[in-house]
């Protein structure tokens, strides 16, 4: 009966724009729960299945907790099926890795890297046990794969995700009924990290050029775009088989 199925939740950071704002869309069509966290809210959204949480991912300990409660509130048998889409990421000041502000440096591993860490492990805490599919999105990034100079701090976040996400999908595979974790790199999207990436200081960051030129020969997605090949990624039945992975790959 349909008024008495069971939704779906998923957790999605950074969806106030960008990749995370599309996923966030395009799930809601779908009828699923949304709980968005980010500093802003998710622009234009607004419907009774979504919760907006406000939170700086940058200081992710209040956030997690929150999480971690409120999944315990609900209780194992709330829904049909839950996912954590760790998609906020960072990049700090596109410059060889000595002329870049600590405090700069700090955030982008924090946002990128810590964040995802702590809430993965609260979402996991929360839900061990629970009959249902749970599953962990970490939205990591060809630079995590391949090194870029000027970008030294996101490529060691994005590198950080894909091996927490192989040490996670040993553990889970240990458990029964464990949890599915993918790293997953989302290909090249006409986001403001782009922009950022285009419009950087060539005379420290001449890999400018190569974003420009992925733009000028259409070689980006659209954050529609993206957000389908992720979520397709998340539906797949082997989802977790390859803790690592990359859209492109499907
Ligand atoms: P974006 O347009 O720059 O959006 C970033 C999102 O992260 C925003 O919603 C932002 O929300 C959130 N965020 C940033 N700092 C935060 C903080 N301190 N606390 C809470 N939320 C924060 O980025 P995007 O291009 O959509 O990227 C999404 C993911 O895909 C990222 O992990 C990125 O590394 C990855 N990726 C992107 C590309 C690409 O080509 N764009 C390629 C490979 C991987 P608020 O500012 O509202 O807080």
């Amino acid at each position: 009966m349909l008024g008495t199925m069971k939704p779906t939740l998923s957790v999605v950071t950074g969806a106030s724009r960008g990749l995370g704002h599309a996923v966030a869309v395009q799930l809601l069509a779908r009828g699923e729960r949304l709980i968005t966290v980010s500093r802003r809210a998710p622009a234009g959204l607004s419907s009774p299945q979504l919760l907006h949480w406000d939170a700086d991912l940058a200081d992710a300990g209040a956030v997690a907790r929150r999480l971690h409660d409120w999944l315990a509130a609900q209780g194992p048998q709330a829904f049909a099926a839950v996912n954590l889409i760790n998609n906020a990421g960072v990049i700090a000041e596109l410059a060889p890795m000595g002329n870049v502000a600590d405090a700069d440096l700090t955030n982008a591993v924090r946002v990128g890297l810590e964040a995802p860490m702590r809430l993965t492990a609260a979402f996991l805490r929360a839900t061990r046990g629970w009959p249902v599919p749970r599953k962990v999105v970490l939205v990591s990034s060809g630079l995590g794969r391949r090194a870029m100079a000027g970008s030294a701090s996101y490529c060691a976040a994005k590198a950080g995700l894909d091996h927490l996400a192989r040490a996670l999908a040993l553990e889970e595979a240990a458990r029964p009924g464990g949890a599915r974790i993918v790293s997953l790199a989302p290909g090249v999207i006409d986001t403001d990290m782009q922009v950022q990436l285009r419009g950087a200081d060539r005379s420290r960051f001449p890999e400018g050029d190569r974003f420009e030129q992925l733009r000028t020969t259409g070689r980006l997605d659209s954050p529609e775009q993206a957000a389908a090949k992720v979520l397709a990624y998340l539906a797949r039945p082997d989802f977790g088989s390859t803790p690592v992975a990359d859209v492109r790959d499907a």
